[in-house]
C-alpha cells in the first residue's frame, strides 16, 4: 500500500511530541517532561510558520498538547491490536479527524485530516490521530514503541521496510551497541 506522503511527514512530529511532553528519561540522561509554555514553545520550533503561529498564540495550547501526548503516548504503547485500536480510534472521533483536500502555494492539492474544533491542537490531534491509523493499516499493528536502550522512555514510530527499528535514534542505537559490547567482553 502507498502510505499518503503526509503520514511520513506526521510520524515523527508525534514521536517528537509524546517524548518532550511525557519521556523522564532520554537517551541515558533523567529529563523533566515540557509543560505549558515550555512545551508550546520547544514543540512549535517543529512546526511550520503558520501552525507555529497559530500554536503560540492559544493560551490554553500548553494543557491540550500535554493530554494529546499522554493519549497519543498511551495508543502507541497499547500492548494489544485490539486496545491500539480503540485508543487511536477515540482520539480520531475526540478530535473529530476530517479528510478534506487542501491546496497549499506551489503544491498540488493533497489530503488533511484537520481535527474539526478549530484550535491549532485539535487540528493537529486529527492529523496525528489519523497518521497513527493509517500506519496500523498500511504497516499492521506492530510499528510503535519504547526505546529499548538502558534509561530511555522515548518512543518511535517504525516506518523502515523491514520493520527492525528498536531505539529512539542514532545516539540509543549506539548506546545500546556499545553496552552490548561491554556486556560480552565481561562474560
Ligand atoms: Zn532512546
Amino acid at each position: 500500500m502507498e502510505i499518503a506522503c503526509n503520514v511520513t511527514r506526521q510520524a515523527p512530529l508525534i514521536a517528537e511530541l509524546v517524548n518532550l511532553a511525557t519521556a523522564r528519561w532520554r537517551g541515558g540522561a533523567s529529563v523533566q517532561p515540557l509543560a505549558g509554555e515550555n512545551l508550546v514553545t520547544t514543540f512549535a520550533a517543529n512546526l511550520g510558520d503558520r501552525a507555529s503561529v497559530a500554536l503560540r498564540a492559544d493560551p490554553d495550547a500548553g494543557r491540550h498538547l500535554a493530554e494529546l501526548a499522554a493519549e497519543l503516548r498511551q495508543a502507541l504503547l497499547a500492548e494489544r491490536p485490539a486496545d491500539q485500536a480503540a485508543r487511536i480510534n477515540a482520539i480520531i472521533r475526540r478530535y473529530g479527524a476530517q479528510p478534506y483536500l487542501v491546496e497549499d502555494v506551489g503544491q498540488p492539492f493533497h489530503l488533511h485530516f484537520h481535527g474539526s474544533g478549530g484550535s491549532e491542537v485539535e487540528a493537529l490531534g486529527g492529523e496525528f490521530a489519523t497518521a497513527l491509523a493509517l500506519i496500523v493499516d498500511g504497516y499492521g499493528p506492530d510499528r510503535f514503541g519504547e526505546c529499548e536502550a538502558h534509561q530511555c522512555e522515548a518512543v518511535y514510530i517504525d516506518l523502515t521496510r523491514n520493520a527492525s527499528r528498536r531505539y529512539c535514534g542514532a545516539a540509543c542505537t549506539a548506546r545500546a551497541k556499545t553496552a552490548a559490547y561491554r556486556s560480552r567482553r565481561h562474560i
